[in-house]
């Protein structure tokens, strides 16, 4: 088969590239490398059935020449990072929204099937744990940049609701909770390789708040493999699905255990959140997905995820 992976040169975009070419399908991407890098796909890039294009997907004519030649699309491309989008919030809803408008209209057009990836962001401050797909968002004042990436994820899953609803359009739609693996960066402001990075340099450890506030950390390949079964799978078509582990850990807990794991003298510090990111900023205390709607779509797969919170820290230090 040949897909388009829209940001395949990000994180986990060069994650699912990598896999679909390993079981013998043909990957075209597109992606600006404004968060995505080149090193994420050197390994890779010879393959003959790769194809890379540095561009932004909002280039229709690109686009659309792609759009002709592929079975299936996975709109990945957005601006990603707690970090990133309050710093750059123009930015962050321009790509988002953009992005995501352009790549539905070309997907209406050549009749693809097209994945969407969405965030846990989109629950924003809602406290009823865990969060399931048809649970209101509770998204917070425009004050605040943060709400700003949240509610320009929440338009997208509308556009793609919308134009199955009305278009029929076939849309899956998946709201990914603390990806985490090789290859990720800090730089946009993700705690597990900032926390990593800070342990094998034997600087501090930067814990924002009090640190307790938990997350679940999912490794990456799990999510991958949920993806493409998902794009495979009929029944999921017009959903929306929750991808994330359900092991809960506070992110002081984090720090000691990646400070544990990294064998590192790196003093923890707590960082208040006005500092960290801007005045005023909102962090959601716990974010715990229900996945049971996955694992009933996804039964054949077994549990999920298969890897779990040490192995895949582990992983990670060691490969840093
Ligand atoms: N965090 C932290 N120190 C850092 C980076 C992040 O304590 O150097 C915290 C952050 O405030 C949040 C959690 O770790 O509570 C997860 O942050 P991340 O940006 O990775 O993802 P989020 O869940 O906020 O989207």
């Amino acid at each position: 088969m040949k897909v388009l992976i829209t940001g395949g040169c990000g994180f986990i975009g060069s994650h699912l590239a990598e896999k679909l070419l390993s079981i013998g399908h043909e990957v075209y991407v597109i992606d600006d490398l404004s968060t995505g890098s080149i090193d994420n796909i050197k390994h890779f890039r010879a393959n003959s059935k790769f194809h890379l294009n540095i561009d932004t997907v909002t280039n229709k004519k690109l686009l659309s020449s792609i759009v002709d030649k592929v079975d299936l699309i996975y709109h990945l491309a957005a601006a990603v990072g707690v970090q990133l989008v309050v710093k750059h919030p123009v930015r962050t809803i321009e790509t988002n929204v953009h992005g995501t408008e352009a790549v539905l209209e070309e997907a209406l057009r050549g009749n693809k099937k097209v994945l969407i990836a969405s965030t846990s962001e989109v629950y924003g401050k809602s406290k009823k744990i865990p969060y399931n797909e048809n649970h209101n968002l509770l998204i917070g004042s425009p004050t605040f940049g943060r709400w700003g990436y949240a509610c320009s994820k929440a338009l997208d899953e509308f556009l793609a609701m919308a134009y199955w609803k009305e278009k029929k359009l076939p849309i899956v739609i998946t709201r990914f909770f603390n990806t985490i693996g090789p290859r990720q960066t800090g730089q946009y402001g993700m705690v597990v390789p900032t926390f990593t990075k800070q342990a094998l340099s034997g600087k501090p450890i930067t814990v924002y708040g009090d640190g307790k506030q938990s997350r679940c950390f999912t490794y990456v390949g799990d999510v991958i493999n949920a993806i493409i079964a998902l794009m495979e799978n009929d029944k999921a078509v017009g959903e929306i699905f929750n991808i994330g582990s359900t092991e809960e850990i506070s992110i002081e807990n984090l720090a000691k255990k990646i400070k544990q794991l990294a064998n590192s003298s790196s003093k923890i510090v707590h960082i208040p959140y006005d500092q960290a990111y801007e005045h005023g900023f909102e962090d959601m205390r716990r974010r715990i997905p229900d996945i049971s709607k996955l694992s009933r779509t996804l039964s054949e797969m077994g549990d999920f995820p298969k890897h779990g919170l040490d192995e895949t820290l582990k992983l990670i230090i060691k490969i840093f």
